[in-house]
This record gives structure tokens, sequence and C-alpha cells, in this order.
């Protein structure tokens, strides 16, 4: 069995658990440096990101994550856990600084705050619907990064080798089909 760590410091973590057991995993939530062994994977969950950056930082987690991202441990950045991810972050300090990507915070106006979309995304299906909330998304991308989905001519969804990232929220939806692909193609 697959052992998935879903980063637990703040934000949709519950709705990431119950999707990885559904797929046949064991999710660990992780909240402490100690949490961080034998997993197979991880994923960093949307809420706050300068939120989960303040805990990261007095959990002393972001180097131990960082190092682990370095080392080829697979991960999926869902909203802020891409903004996590991101080398670089549209006028704010960049945190994990992992995945080559250039992510804009907050990309959707207030009218439209947050809405949800059907998405056709390259190898993994059609009509996926994807939840925005006061949603990034990535600005530029690095040459080895696979755009695989875009809304409105914004890149929603990238991979940069053993990392995923996404402007929404696919954990909020009965649709397993991206953590599908995370675990089935990117997770060993
Ligand atoms: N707006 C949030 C941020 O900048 C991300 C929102 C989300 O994760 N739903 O961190």
């Amino acid at each position: 069995m697959k052992k998935i760590g879903v980063l637990a410091l703040q934000g949709a973590v519950r709705e990431h658990v119950q999707m990885l057991e559904e797929l046949g995993c064991e999710a660990a939530t992780i909240t402490r440096t100690e949490h961080l062994v034998e997993l197979d994977g991880l994923v960093l969950p949307g809420g706050e990101s300068t939120a989960m950056r303040k805990l990261l930082d007095r959990y002393d987690l972001l180097e131990p994550i960082r190092v682990l991202a370095e080392s080829g441990l697979p991960m999926f950045g869902t909203c802020a856990g891409l903004i996590l991810l991101a080398r670089d972050v549209v006028d704010y300090e960049s945190h994990l600084a992992v995945m080559d990507v250039k992510v804009a915070r907050n990309s959707y106006g207030r009218q439209v705050d947050s809405f949800e979309m059907l998405l056709d995304i390259k190898g993994i299906g059609e009509d996926i619907p994807a939840i925005f909330i006061r949603a990034p998304h990535i600005v530029s991308v690095g040459e080895q990064v696979e755009i695989l989905a875009t809304c409105d001519d914004k890149i929603v969804l990238a991979r940069d080798r053993h990392m995923l990232g996404c402007s929404f929220h696919p954990e909020l939806t009965r649709d397993t089909r991206i953590m599908d692909y995370f675990i089935k193609s990117m997770v060993d």
C-alpha cells in the first residue's frame, strides 16, 4: 500500500485524506518533521499560503520538505500548495521554490472569487470538474515543465518531473482522476 503524506497545518486536509483512502492509499497527516518518514508521496493542500508558511517555519518543516522534493519525492500541490512549491511567486517571496513555475496569487477578480469549471486535461481526461477559490495561476514555466490544463488562457495544471501543481481544488469534488493520475503515474 502506498503511503502518502498530507501536510496538515491548515486548509483542505480531510478531503485529501478521504480521497487518498478511497483510492486505496494510506494517508498520513503531517504536522511535525518526525512524520516525514517512509512516504511515497506528499500532498500540499489548499488554504492560505502565507498562513501555511508561518506554520512551516514555526514547526521547522520548510527545509526538510524542500530536501525531500529535491531528492525526488513525488509532490502534489493544490492551490496554496502550488504556491508553496513554485520557484517564484509574483510580488511575494517564494517558499519551497522547488517546482520550476512562476505563479501569481489571487488571479481571478472579486466577482469571481470562486467558481467551478469543467476542464479537459492532457493525459488525464475530459470534463473534469475544477473548483477555484481565490485561486492562483501559473504565469510561466521552465523548459521541462509539461502544461496539462489551461482555463481562459491561464495555466492551471502543470507537471515538473515528480511535481504536480494545480490552481484549483480536485479534492472538493467526487472526481478522483487527477489524484489517481498522481498516484499511478508519479508515485512509484
Ligand atoms: N489565495 C490563497 C493563497 O494565496 C490560495 C487559495 C486556496 O488555496 N484556495 O494562498
